[in-house]
């Protein structure tokens, strides 16, 4: 049977990358799913269609999460187009690496603003629509977040901040049916990480090293896990901050 049967979940960030593996396989549990994208309109419509030729239902809805009506926008419209959410994946994110001495306010503001901000504006949007059944939420982590590297300070506390709200929210969900949980990939392979310069990067052999299965991730090894956590198989699992990393400990 199908997991997610009849569930409608909402992946922020799925134009690309990590986001539009977690659509393609929640779709193919019998989810529908909201594409969420903050401006590339063609990437968030090619994973509509390959979902819909597979068989699956979507629609792809743009909002940029760290601004407060564009949630608004995009959680009533998920409304109308499918009902009252069941699972949030709050996977929209970015990530930049710099030196104390360049990290710019600006830059700290868009992660924060982003990865932080905009996962809180998405869950407060996602327990409004929650039913008395309850609801899912994910977060996508980092290992970074509590491992962090050198020049990865902003990221990782913004990462760190995620997951501390992982685990405040879990227990404040206490008796509502909601579970709440993070995944921390380590480094995968997306189109933000290669047009970051991560890929094929000196950083991925040293990481790639220090990861007993021995190689870099693929968008799929996450979202398998995220299909999991977002079913009933992990019915008894909240406030969780599940490594999805190869086993990286070089970091
Ligand atoms: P990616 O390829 O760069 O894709 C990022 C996605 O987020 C895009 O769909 C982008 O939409 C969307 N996005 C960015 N800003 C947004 C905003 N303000 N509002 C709505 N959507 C926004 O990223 P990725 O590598 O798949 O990473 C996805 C998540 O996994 C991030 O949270 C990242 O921190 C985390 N992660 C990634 C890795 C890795 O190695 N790749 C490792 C650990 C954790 P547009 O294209 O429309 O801008």
């Amino acid at each position: 049977m199908s997991k997610l049967a009849s569930k409608v979940a909402l992946i922020t960030g799925a134009s690309k990358g990590i986001g539009a593996a977690i659509a393609t396989y929640f779709a193919a549990e019998g989810a529908k799913v909201v594409v969420n994208y903050a401006s590339s309109q063609d990437g968030a419509d090619k994973v509509v269609k390959a979902i819909t030729a597979a068989g699956g239902t979507a629609i792809s809805l743009q909002g940029d999460v760290s601004k407060e009506a564009d949630v608004a926008r995009l959680f009533a419209e998920t409304n109308q187009a499918f009902g009252p959410v069941d699972i949030l994946v709050n996977n929209a994110g970015i990530y930049q690496y710099a030196p104390l001495e360049e990290v710019s306010v600006e830059a700290f503001h868009q992660h924060f603003n982003i990865n932080v901000l905009g996962a809180l504006l998405a869950m407060q949007a996602a327990v409004k629509q929650f039913g008395a059944a309850g609801g899912t939420i994910i977060n996508i982590s980092s290992e970074a977040g509590r491992t962090p590297l050198p020049t990865g300070s902003v990221y990782s506390a913004s990462k760190a901040a995620l997951d501390a709200m992982t685990t405040a929210l879990s227990k404040e969900f206490s008796g509502r049916n909601i579970r709440i949980n993070s995944i921390l990939p380590g480094i995968v392979e997306t189109e933000g990480s290669r047009s970051g310069g991560f890929i094929g990067s000196e950083a991925e052999t040293r990481l790639v090293a220090t990861t007993p299965l021995g190689r870099t991730g693929q968008p799929a090894d996450i979202a398998k896990v995220a299909v999991f956590l977002a079913s009933d198989d992990a019915a008894w699992i909240t406030g969780e901050k599940i490594s999805v990393s190869g086993g990286i400990y070089g970091l």
